[in-house]
């Protein structure tokens, strides 16, 4: 047996920085309900949803609406400070990132996304270059898997050797 664990979901100290600070260190001018989306947004960790702001919204009592809602996570996600980001079942889910190019590692067990920087993948698409004579412009790269707290609580199907 393995040794029990809380599991303690979302619980994950995201490390990004507040976005209001984000956004008034770029000098953007953000009002009002947009404002109170990004704060609704700095109180999470980790994944969300549209849905999930407008039920924090509610329970709050910050006067907000869906349509509200979506265009503040447009114009978030246009700044590169909020994240779309494609779910192995088809779905999808915000988070809240530095403006800097990055990947993301998604826990499928507890839902925590890690930022991961290139490292070797700079050099594998300089490669894929050489090798094809492309330029590449841009790519996108998600990674799901278990992150080290869900694969110690998961025993899983471990072995089958
Ligand atoms: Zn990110
Ligand atoms: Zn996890
Ligand atoms: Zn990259």
């Amino acid at each position: 047996m393995v040794s029990e664990r809380r599991s303690s979901p979302h619980s994950d100290p995201a490390g990004h920085p507040p976005l209001i600070e984000t956004l008034d260190r770029a000098g953007l001018r953000i009002t009002g309900p947009r404002r109170a989306v990004a704060d609704l947004i700095d109180a999470r960790s980790g994944l969300f949803s549209a849905q999930d702001l407008l039920d924090d919204a509610g329970r709050k009592r910050v006067p907000i609406g869906r349509a509200t809602v979506f265009r503040a996570l447009d114009l978030l996600e246009e700044l590169g400070v909020v994240e779309r980001i494609e779910l192995p079942d088809g779905g999808h889910a915000y988070v809240a990132c530095e403006p800097a190019h990055h990947h993301h590692a998604v826990c499928d067990g507890c839902g925590r996304v890690r930022e991961v920087d290139d490292h070797a993948l700079t050099d594998a698409i300089a490669e894929i270059e050489r090798h094809t004579g492309w330029t590449v412009s841009g790519h996108r790269l998600e990674l799901y898997g278990r992150c080290p707290e869900c694969r110690t609580t998961a025993p899983a199907e471990a072995s089958r050797s």
